[in-house]
């Protein structure tokens, strides 16, 4: 892979709240890297969808539909802000329902097709952390730095439940665990881009530790592999 003077590209992949979105926007922070978080991008699609009232199954309007299809990520004071088609969504795609909805939009091959090219467009340059569950066996498989962050389904339904009942939203435990393993369900069997360990990639368990924990090894190898690769910090 040709050497980029901005910097590396730096993929993370796991399933649902395995804490992958804090953590690339941390190490981001750490690196002066900018994060790309994939599933936001996801997540505005399958909206802008519901809300067309586009029929999943008729491909070809989906098709069009998703090539005039504009997602824009911000962000300010660690805060993210997604914008669709000139909208600010933000907080609209974070309910549990839009969670669902999206792993099922997602293994939509012309959604897929629309957000791989865009997601490759905004990685290219390098000095991206990029986060999702096909970076780096799909959007970017020459990634020099692939990590895969999992974490037990109870411990990621937990995170995941108390992030939600901090927003408000009505949900118990064992409801989150559930959507959880049906999400990791539905995005480790789809055809297209499923969920899985890129051969390459470090696999980091997060159950037993905390974000800084997770963010110091992720530094230490970044650290190893600019030095391997004799390039600049
Ligand atoms: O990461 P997040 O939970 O926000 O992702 C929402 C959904 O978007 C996932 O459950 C998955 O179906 C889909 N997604 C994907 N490929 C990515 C990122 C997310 O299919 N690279």
């Amino acid at each position: 892979m040709t050497k980029r003077s901005t910097g590396i590209i730096i993929a993370i992949d796991g399933p649902s709240g395995a804490g992958k979105s804090t953590v690339a926007r941390l190490l981001a922070e750490r690196l002066g890297y900018v994060q790309i978080d994939t599933g936001a991008m996801y997540r505005a699609a399958a909206l802008l969808i519901a809300q067309a009232g586009i029929d999943p199954s008729d491909t070809e309007t989906l098709q069009a539909f998703c090539q005039g299809i504009d997602i824009a990520l911000e962000y300010a004071d660690g805060r993210q802000t997604v914008i669709a088609n000139g909208n600010d969504v933000t907080s609209q795609i974070r309910t549990p329902e839009m969670s669902l909805l999206t792993s099922r939009t997602s293994t939509l091959k012309p959604v897929r097709d629309a957000l791989l090219k865009s997601q490759r467009q905004m990685g290219v340059d390098g000095g991206v952390v990029l986060e999702g569950r096909d970076i780096g066996t799909v959007v970017f498989p020459d990634a020099e730095l692939k990590f895969y962050l999992s974490a037990s389904a109870e411990e990621r339904g937990r995170r995941r439940c108390e992030e939600l009942s901090a927003k408000g939203e009505q949900v118990t435990l064992a409801e989150t665990i559930a959507d959880v393993v049906k999400r990791d369900q539905q995005d480790s069997e789809r055809d297209i881009a499923p969920l899985r360990k890129a051969e390459d990639a470090i696999a980091i368990d997060s159950s037993a530790k905390t974000v800084e924990e997770v963010l110091d090894i992720m530094e230490q190898l970044y650290k190893e592999k600019i030095n391997s690769t004799g390039m600049a910090i």
